[in-house]
């Protein structure tokens, strides 16, 4: 018989606070390397909705690499060649991944929780794979000013993890940094974004656009049977746009999207509408003796052009190709750890330095006074050119840095999962 402290107690090399696009693949990667990982999801499932459903050119490939594309690609999705912009003056490609040299030319918007499950459901074939629903991580275990693990909720009681190594990949609000003492740089986005849906019908546009225009602009994304909407307000007006009413709001809606200003009916009551807070930072530090923070609990970046989840598997693609061998081997310095970070935050500084830039032109454009946002003429010259034309795609689709997996042998999997 198991000593009921033994029930309370989980050893592991590797502990993942958080079971998002971080968390997930970390854990699915270590474990494929032969590494005990412990995954900790403080929720019963993964069911979100208005969260990043976008995997970019450089997650396919990386899920290509693991093996994985074609059975992902085999669960519903849709898929956007070309970013475009509806602008008072006329219609602006402003990013086309069409033209990009890659088997996956497209973002490919599918829910992140048929994502998540998927990835799951692949790294429970492996053996030094534990995944744990409904457990909330509390507290670190600091002894000797190292994190030894993490305290953690579960319906039947508090538990231990005691590792190794300790990744909180636990989004943008991770407590874990503030009880590690790792300080963050927070930047002040002055956009904050509503989200909400609106059935497709036969006959709309199969596209992804953006519309600008009378002082507002909105992001339209084609979900298959209906429309995702980010309607961009400035930060702090969101009190402004419901004391205006939703009558009012409908209304902005439908002049801004004429093509969809037949069903904003559907808005029955606030509680249709989400706001997102738009927030960007990043640590100074990604780790301490015993952690490492990946993900949006590194650096949470603003919507602008839809990249959070595609940087937070890169970090755990670059954490999982550093630190496999060392977690392997029992000892992880904090050299193996610093070299995470140093490998990804130059990416992430580049990436959010271009939103800041195009949040700023937003606000000054689109919902400025005059609402008429242009691209200026010499732009527009430039433009024609193919490597400048490219650009924006592809620092959507790749990014700055993509990330690769290192081709190293899996682990023999289970055929069946329980
Ligand atoms: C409304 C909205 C729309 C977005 N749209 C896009 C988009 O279109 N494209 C895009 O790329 N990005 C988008 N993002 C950002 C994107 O969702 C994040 O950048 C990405 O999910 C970060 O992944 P992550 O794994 O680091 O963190 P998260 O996705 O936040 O995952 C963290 C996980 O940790 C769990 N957790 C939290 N605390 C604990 C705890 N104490 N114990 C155990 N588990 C815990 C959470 O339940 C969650 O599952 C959007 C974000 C929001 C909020």
């Amino acid at each position: 018989m198991k000593s009921e402290k033994a029930e309370e107690l989980r050893r592991t090399t590797c502990c993942v606070i958080g079971c998002g696009p971080a968390g997930a693949m970390l854990g699915l990667m270590l474990a494929r390397e032969g590494v005990d990982v412990l995954v900790l999801e403080k929720h019963a499932d993964f069911l979100r909705d208005f969260r990043g459903d976008t995997l970019h050119p450089s997650t396919m490939e990386i899920m290509d690499e693991l093996g994985l594309a074609e059975g992902l690609l085999d669960l519903e999705h849709t898929k956007a060649p070309r970013i475009e912009a509806r602008l008072p003056g006329g219609t602006v490609t402003v990013a086309d991944l069409s033209r990009l040299k890659t088997r996956y030319p497209y973002i490919t918007f599918m829910p992140q929780w048929d994502f998540l499950d998927y990835v799951m459901g692949e790294a429970k074939r492996y053996p030094d794979f534990r995944l744990e629903m409904n457990a909330e991580a509390k507290d670190l275990i600091l002894e000797d000013g190292i994190v030894r693990g993490v305290r953690y909720e579960t319906p039947d009681g508090t538990r231990e993890a005691r590792a190794l190594l300790t990744v909180a990949a636990d989004g943008r609000s991770s407590p874990f940094r503030e009880q590690a003492g790792l300080k963050m740089v927070k930047t002040s986005p002055p956009i904050d974004v509503l989200w909400f849906r609106l059935s497709r019908r036969a006959g709309d546009p199969e596209d992804t656009f953006g519309y600008a225009g009378g002082g507002r602009f909105m992001v339209v994304i084609n979900r298959g049977e209906y429309w995702q909407i980010a309607y961009v307000i400035r930060k702090g007006d969101y009190q402004k746009v419901r004391d205006n009413g939703l009558d009012e709001f409908r209304r902005s809606v439908g002049e801004t999207i004429p093509d969809l200003a037949d069903r904003t009916g559907e808005l029955q009551d606030w509680d249709a509408v989400k706001l997102l807070s738009v927030q960007a930072d990043r640590l100074r530090r990604w780790h301490r003796p015993g952690l490492l923070c990946i993900g949006d609990a590194a650096h949470a970046m603003s919507p602008v052009g839809g990249v959070g989840i595609n940087l937070a598997i890169a970090d755990a693609v670059a954490a999982a190709n550093a630190l496999a061998r060392p977690l392997g081997e029992g000892r992880v310095s904090s050299r193996d750890l610093m070299a995470v970070q140093l490998r990804r935050e130059l990416p992430t500084r580049a990436i959010q330095a271009f939103q800041s830039i195009a949040q700023r032109r937003v606000v000054s454009s689109a919902l400025g006074p005059d609402g008429a946002p242009s691209i200026p003429a010499p732009a527009r010259m430039l433009l024609r050119l193919r490597p400048v034309r490219d650009l924006p795609a592809r620092i959507i689709a790749f990014g700055i840095w993509p990330e690769h997996v290192k081709r190293r042998e899996p682990v023999a999997r289970k055929e069946s999962v329980e």
